[in-house]
C-alpha cells in the first residue's frame, strides 16, 4: 500500500478518501484508532490516506492535488460566538457547543 495523503484530521482524511473513491481508486484511512476522546483532533500526520494499488499512485496524487486546491477556496475558519472554538468555514454549526454560526 502507498500513503498518498497526510490529513489534518479525520474529517480532512474522509474528504480526501471520498475524492479518491470518486476517482475510482481503492483507498482507506489509517490512524483513526489513535484519536482521543470526542471532539479531540489528532496531531498532524496521525491520520493518513492510503491506496491499495501501487500503480494508481500518480492518479491518486493528481486527485489529492485537486482536492487540496478545492480546499483553499473554502471559507476561512470562524470563531464560535458562544464558546470561542475555531470552526472550519464550511460548517454551519459549532461542533463543540452546537451553536448555529452566522
Ligand atoms: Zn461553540
Amino acid at each position: 500500500m502507498i500513503r498518498v495523503y497526510e490529513a489534518e484530521n479525520i474529517i480532512d482524511a474522509q474528504l480526501a478518501l471520498d475524492e479518491l473513491r470518486a476517482g475510482g481508486l481503492d483507498a482507506l484511512i489509517k490512524g483513526q484508532h489513535l484519536m482521543g476522546g470526542a471532539g479531540e483532533l489528532p496531531l498532524n500526520g496521525v491520520v493518513s490516506v492510503w491506496i491499495t494499488v501501487a500503480q494508481h499512485e500518480q492518479r491518486a496524487l493528481d486527485l489529492i492535488k485537486e482536492y487540496e486546491a478545492g480546499k483553499k477556496v473554502q471559507q476561512p475558519d470562524q470563531i464560535c460566538p458562544s464558546c470561542s472554538e475555531t470552526i472550519e468555514g464550511n460548517f454551519g454549526r459549532c461542533w463543540n457547543c452546537n451553536s448555529i454560526l452566522t
